[in-house]
């Protein structure tokens, strides 16, 4: 069966959420510019806690409330002049920086969206701090639209303009640190139906999508700029919501290791049900063991046991002998998704299981004995420990248990976190609805017709015009032409053309963002962290005659796995400047000489001979077609063999 049909065949629906940073004068709420970078030293920081209200429902949300659980205080950084009250909260929010507004009614329009007539400004629940009022302000701008991604037309939910949370910098036990410079910069969040079906059209969609934004001349580039959550379902499964997924290119493998993850935990609820496993024998029955532990010479025993209320506790999980043990996505287990709940809910480090055991320090006497004191069948049952203080394994047990009965239903809806390497983990139960109100501070605006006509100024070409410009007027192949059409960077592209066309061939420049980076990508070199200032600066150097554009590749690499230096020590580093023409004929008179004989013996061959010994020192270095033409020139005046 192919990929494709794979997926069709386990019903797999993604919804994409694309969330794009604009390059705006000013923020979304004030006067701040959008840039993160601080001119100043001048920060300063102040504290908060985040309490849970009821809604107008008398609800309150379960995230909300998680998050409160752990009672953690919130430190933020306040530089100046990136920030000011309207971001400390301090003051009330200004009115809504129009540029930001045309540019999403652009792409509303881009997207065949219908417009709202008008706007009102809302509020949702933050619950981790991330924005200073415990909420974010978002607006609805359009609804109902549509995007062709290959023949295939992907339904568009929504567009909605929003501010940027804060950053985090660091995080403790009980204290959060954000930096506030991105807080309040605008984004424009697009919401796709969920009518993808393969994790490849996942990518090809959220590219599409992000060029589009692009191609406004409104969009901010480089790492984060472009942010991405995902919602991933497939047949019998639940609706998960994967968030912080860092790079685009990373979409692909977090949707095929979810899928993976979903059919495991599916597996393991038939295998539950046929042991005749029922919610009513997962039992709250915590047990605390430290007497049976008290002279292990387990570490984290020990450790736990020395702690002023530490303890080791347990709970019987009947009838899941084995399953703990269980891959569920690359490097993580069934177990791994119970910890995650003892994590979060508990505070605790992580759990330790008999599927895992003997280990840890843990001797198989010990499990005999831990098993006969619980009453568990060795056999059939597993039992979960946590070695830390007591209230908090009692918690963190607690959620454990709830994650076991969650295993007979299925797979419970979650909102995850995505890992660098695509695998996913339990981050809080999936938000309530009743997360919006109005913001009271700002007044409706109306969609005029005025506006609706300023903006149109920002709608992208079409891009059959984009692709005939390319082919007619900038000579790339049909090939190039269409796979630029569909990257990313084209508008970054088109930049580079305009500036540097007249030096370095279109071709040259086309083929970084469609041959160079993705073959780097695939090498495993972290690509996607060098800024495209740093890509401009080598394509400025091409233009100069500072490197040859055969260079490019070597010195993108090197930058990619030396984070923070410049194009100019990576071309010292790697050796590649240019040599003269001078140095060049000198090297090819020299390789004459020394094969004279051979090379009149071989007339024909003579070029390639010659050829292959001046690349060995001069690949990257110089142009290759440079070296050929005065290969070809030397030999007919040294030798008089004419190529
Ligand atoms: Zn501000």
């Amino acid at each position: 069966m192919s990929s494709v049909d794979f997926y069709k065949s386990i019903g797999l629906k993604v919804g994409l959420e694309i969330h794009v940073q604009l390059n705006t004068k000013r923020k979304l709420f004030c006067p701040c510019p959008t840039s993160e970078e601080s001119t100043s030293s001048q920060v300063y920081s102040f504290k908060r806690y985040l309490r849970p209200a009821r809604s107008e429902t008398g609800e309150v949300d379960p995230a909300a409330m998680l998050e409160w659980k752990r009672s953690r205080a919130y430190i933020y950084n306040a530089p100046s002049p990136t920030t000011c009250l309207v971001e400390a909260d301090e003051e009330p929010p200004h009115h809504v920086d129009e540029e930001s507004l045309l540019t999403a009614i652009a792409v509303a329009k881009a997207l065949n969206m219908e417009l709202i007539d008008e706007i009102y400004v809302m509020r949702k629940i933050v619950v981790d701090g991330s924005n200073v009022s415990g909420f974010q302000r978002t607006m609805l701008v359009a609804f109902n639209g549509s995007i062709t991604v290959e023949d295939r037309k992907i339904g568009i939910q929504t567009l909605c303009l929003e501010e940027d949370a804060a950053k985090k910098i660091e995080e403790k036990e009980s204290e959060v640190y954000y930096s506030l410079e991105r807080l309040g910069i605008p984004l424009i969040e697009i919401a796709t139906s969920p009518d993808i079906d393969s994790p490849e059209l996942a990518l090809k969609t959220a590219l599409k999508i992000g060029q589009l934004v692009r191609l406004t001349g409104k969009a901010k580039h480089g790492l984060g700029s472009i942010r991405q959550d995902i919602n991933i379902s497939i047949a019998g499964g639940a609706k998960i919501e994967v968030k912080g997924v860092q790079h685009l290119y990373l979409i692909p493998k977090v949707i095929e290791y979810e899928v993976q993850r979903q059919l495991k935990l599916l597996e393991i609820r038939s295998e539950l049900l046929n042991r005749g496993v029922s919610e009513k024998d997962l039992l709250d029955d915590i047990v605390d063991v430290s007497e049976l532990f008290k002279n292990s010479q387990s570490k984290i025993i020990k450790r736990a046991l020395s702690l002023p209320n530490g303890a080791i506790l347990a709970v019987k999980l009947p009838g899941f002998k084995g399953l703990l043990g269980r891959e569920v996505q690359p490097g993580r287990r069934f177990g791994t998704e119970l910890s995650d709940y003892a994590k979060v809910w508990g505070g605790v480090g992580g759990i330790i299981h008999t599927d895992e055991l003997p280990g840890y320090g843990i001797t198989s006497e010990d499990v005999v004995k831990l098993y006969e004191y619980i009453g568990a069948d060795p056999n059939r049952d597993a039992i979960v420990l946590v070695a830390d203080e007591k209230e908090k394994g009692v918690k963190a047990l607690k959620a454990v248990v709830e994650r076991a009965r969650l295993a007979l239903i299925g797979i419970p809806e979650e909102t995850r976190a995505a890992n660098p390497d695509g695998t996913t983990k339990y981050m809080r139960p999936r938000p309530g609805s009743a997360r919006m109100y109005p913001e009271t501070d700002i007044p409706p605006i109306r969609i005029t017709s005025e506006l609706v006509e300023k903006a149109k100024t920002l709608i992208p070409e079409h891009p059959d015009v984009k692709y005939k410009k390319l082919v007619e007027k900038h000579g790339l192949s049909k090939a190039l032409a269409d796979a630029l059409i569909n990257a990313l960077e084209l508008d970054f592209y088109e930049y580079l053309a305009e500036k540097y066309g007249d030096k370095v061939p279109y071709s040259v420049i086309a083929s970084i963002f469609i041959n160079t980076i993705p073959m780097l990508r695939r090498e495993g070199i972290p690509i996607d962290e060098v800024d495209e200032n740093t890509i401009e600066r080598v394509v400025e150097a091409v233009a100069r005659g500072v490197i040859a554009k055969e260079a490019i590749p070597d010195i993108l690499a090197y930058i990619a796995k030396n984070p923070g230096t410049t194009v100019e020590q990576a071309i010292n580093a790697l050796g590649l400047k240019t040599t003269s023409v001078d140095e060049l004929d000198k090297l090819i008179e020299n390789i004459i000489a020394s094969n004279k004989e051979k090379l009149l013996s071989k007339q024909s061959k003579a070029f390639n001979i010659v050829m292959s010994e001046v690349m060995k020192t001069m690949r990257g270095k110089v142009d290759g077609k440079l070296i050929a033409d005065r290969v070809k020139v030397k030999l007919r005046e040294v030798l008089n063999i004419e190529i």
